[in-house]
């Protein structure tokens, strides 16, 4: 059984002339130990489809389950990684990454130690008292990963975590997603802008088209199993066959995208 389905997806905001068609009939699973990536670009709807993964918003029209249960609201078993990382900047790095063990009734000495091992395994380790302040962006998303993580939800929801980093953090970052994927074995769900990013980490990539927004195509990728299997990133990247992926998912977007000033 898929971990968690979208089925026949319809979100609508507004109401008469002002309604906008977020999503349209869009039906995906998502099964266990999966990497799925939506790409799109800006307003074709993949925080909207988030959104209705994580419960924050219900469809106007389908059904999203989890585990063939409706999905109602926010749950421990989906973790929210958002797009600014860590969210409690005036807590320290372990105090946030135990927030939410905290709100759940687990002791101090559990959820210390169980927010110590994530903070080890997000590279972390020795900045448990730090402020959040104190940090990097790439850091920040760091905390936000271990955040999400300390609840050991079975899916990992990420907004587009890594689009304020530079180029070079950015990448360290999607290394550091795929080793807490392969070791954790959890399920990912990430959108993004980036096309090379989207191609690197996915085993299922679905690029979205926008207004409204639908899924438009489909890969199924192993460029992220080779590099969680030791292969180097920079070998990847150059692979005729990587450089041909990235084309082809370009292409798809390009011929999709309105030219700026069209007034159509
Ligand atoms: P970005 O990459 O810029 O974050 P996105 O692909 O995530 O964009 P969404 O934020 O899901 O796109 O928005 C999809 C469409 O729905 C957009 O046209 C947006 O303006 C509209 N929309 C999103 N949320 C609301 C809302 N609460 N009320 C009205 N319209 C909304």
């Amino acid at each position: 059984m898929p971990l968690l389905s979208l089925d026949d997806i319809v979100v609508r905001f507004g109401h008469g002339s002002d309604a906008v068609t977020a999503l349209d009939r869009i039906s995906l699973d998502i099964d266990p130990g999966e990497f799925v990536v939506a790409l799109g670009t800006s307003g074709c709807g993949k925080t909207t489809l988030l959104n209705l993964m994580a419960g924050f918003l219900t469809p106007s029209r389908g059904r999203a389950t989890f585990k063939g249960t409706p999905i109602t609201g926010p749950g421990a078993e989906r973790g929210v990684v958002f797009q600014h990382g860590a969210l409690l900047p005036w807590l320290n790095v372990i105090d946030h990454v135990a927030f939410g063990l905290r709100l759940k009734g687990v002791g101090k000495a559990e959820r210390r130690q169980s927010a110590a091992e994530i903070l080890r395994l997000v590279g972390l380790e020795g900045m448990e008292a730090r402020r959040i302040w104190e940090l990097s962006g790439g850091m920040r998303q760091r905390v936000g990963v271990a955040r999400a993580l300390a609840a050991d939800p079975q899916v990992l929801l990420m907004d587009e975590p890594l689009g304020a980093l530079d180029a070079l953090t950015r990448e360290q970052m999607q290394e550091l997603i795929l080793d807490v994927w392969s070791r954790t074995g959890k399920s990912i769900f990430f959108i993004t802008h980036g096309i090379e990013e989207a191609v690197f980490l996915a085993t299922r990539l679905l690029v979205m088209s926008p207004r409204p927004g639908r899924v438009i195509a489909s890969f199924e990728l192993g460029f992220s199993r080779r590099d969680a299997a030791g292969e180097a990133s920079s070998v990847i990247r150059q692979d005729p066959e990587f450089s041909r992926t990235r084309e082809q998912v370009k292409a798809l977007i390009l011929a999709r995208h309105e030219p700026i000033g069209d007034a159509a």
